[in-house]
């Protein structure tokens, strides 16, 4: 029997509305936005109109209730457009609103959601340190308890969404002579703690432009007793159990990017005439098209197949000792590494006018580069696949 890569009807309709309001909202702002490097304001009301905000959430909280597929499916639409506009989304709704659901009570559950879901709300997830990134268990912010509150000081860096979210959900050592086993989730709603402890620089970057990253400071910051998520120094399965979903949905961001290299790449080298003749009608542009082709197509399956997987599962958190951890990190490191690789020859095609900004060919190839460091670095994700397949030698298959 055959195996089934097509979208259902459903599917497809999600994906037919995504593409067109990128294209009639989001296309015609992207250039001056990316030169100003800022977010459009209403862009969270307007994906929270196309049901992508809670897109896995229960009813209850205002969600959607599809799965992973979908999600990967909304972000690769989106990226089709804007690759960084797509990572703002899911650094919002995946991993800070979805870790948060699944980790947080139902009393919290309550008071949050429902506003990420009407857009309401941003999302921001801070686990790096200035000096503690791909070894992210050697945290050094601290959350210590005086009478019923919490008091947090240290520093997070290169937070999506910081400079414009409403929610931070972060993480802080609670008893620092336990190593990762003394580390707890917090969260805070910014507007209570902006300027009393809580502050945020906003950092420039060459690529992903329009998705706003900072770098939050804690100085005696407050939260109240309640806002600690998932119980005490329970830290570390509250961050693992976000990191494949993560890793999964956020290849969709590097897929969009790829598939409109592909588009792009292919439309420009139909009309260029040098010689005399197409630029498309010489040997080493096909070959760029068809690498570019056999790439994106390797990508998609790579991150559907997995995303599918994750679906399939009772419990999605994966982590170590699952083949989902495989999986989720090969899903990325083969997109991302792939993203960057057909970014660059999209450009190639394009001659001097890629190097120009007027194409928007240029926007993906800059926002490409980030997917081979963000959601953990390529090294990391095949220590993961290493760590993994000397675990069962394979036996998967998967
Ligand atoms: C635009 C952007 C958005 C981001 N968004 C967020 C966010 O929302 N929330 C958040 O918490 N973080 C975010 N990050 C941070 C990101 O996850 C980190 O940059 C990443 O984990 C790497 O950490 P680092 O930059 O400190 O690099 P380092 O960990 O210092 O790594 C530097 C180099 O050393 C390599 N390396 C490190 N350890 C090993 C090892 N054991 N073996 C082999 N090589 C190794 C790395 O792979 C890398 O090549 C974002 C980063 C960027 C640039």
């Amino acid at each position: 029997m055959a195996l089934d890569f097509n979208l259902t009807d459903e599917q497809r309709m999600l994906e037919d509305s995504v593409y067109k309001w990128a294209v009639a909202w989001l296309e015609p702002q992207m250039e001056h936005m990316y030169e100003v490097d800022e977010m459009p304001p209403t862009i969270f009301k307007e994906t929270a109109n196309l049901g992508i905000n809670g897109i896995v959430f229960e009813e209850k909280y205002g969600g959607t209730e599809m799965g992973y597929v979908e999600t990967l499916l909304a972000y690769e639409t989106i990226a089709r457009v804007s690759n960084a506009l797509s990572m703002t989304v899911g650094a919002s709704q995946t991993l800070c609103f979805d870790n948060f659901r699944r980790n947080a009570t139902e009393e919290q559950k309550m008071a949050v959601l429902p506003k990420s879901c009407t857009g309401e709300w941003i999302g921001c997830l801070g686990i790096t340190e200035p000096n503690a990134g791909s070894d992210a268990m050697s945290m050094k912010t601290t959350a210590v308890k005086k009478g019923d509150k919490w008091i947090v000081n240290g520093s997070k860096i290169f937070i999506t969404n910081a400079p414009v979210a409403q929610i931070m959900l972060f993480y802080a050592k609670t008893a620092p002579e336990k190593g990762p086993h003394g580390i707890s989730t917090f969260f805070c709603e910014i507007d209570k703690v902006k300027g009393k402890g809580w502050s945020c620089e906003k950092i420039k970057k060459w690529g992903m432009r329009t998705s706003p990253t900072g770098l939050v400071t804690f100085e005696d910051m407050e939260l109240p007793e309640e806002n600690l998520v998932g119980g005490l120094n329970k830290g570390v399965a509250v961050l693992t159990s976000g990191l494949c979903t993560e890793r999964i949905t956020l290849s969709g961001c590097t897929l969009g990017s790829q598939r409109s290299c592909l588009e792009m790449s292919l439309k420009y080298a139909k009309e260029r005439v040098q010689f005399g003749k197409p630029i498309i009608s010489f040997q080493t542009i096909q070959e760029k098209i068809a690498n570019m082709y056999t790439g994106y197509l390797a990508s998609k399956w790579m991150a559907y197949s997995a995303a599918s997987f994750c679906d399939a599962q009772t419990s999605k958190s994966g982590g170590k000792g699952t083949d989902l951890d495989r999986m989720a990190a090969a899903a990325l490191l083969y997109c991302g590494e792939m993203g960057t690789k057909i970014g660059l020859d999209a450009i190639q095609i394009h001659g001097g006018y890629g190097y120009c900004t007027e194409y928007g060919v240029t926007r993906h190839f800059l926002d490409q580069k980030l997917w081979e460091i963000g959601a953990g670095t390529s090294e990391i994700r095949r220590m993961i696949i290493a760590r993994e397949l000397m675990r069962d030698d394979f036996k998967s298959g998967r």
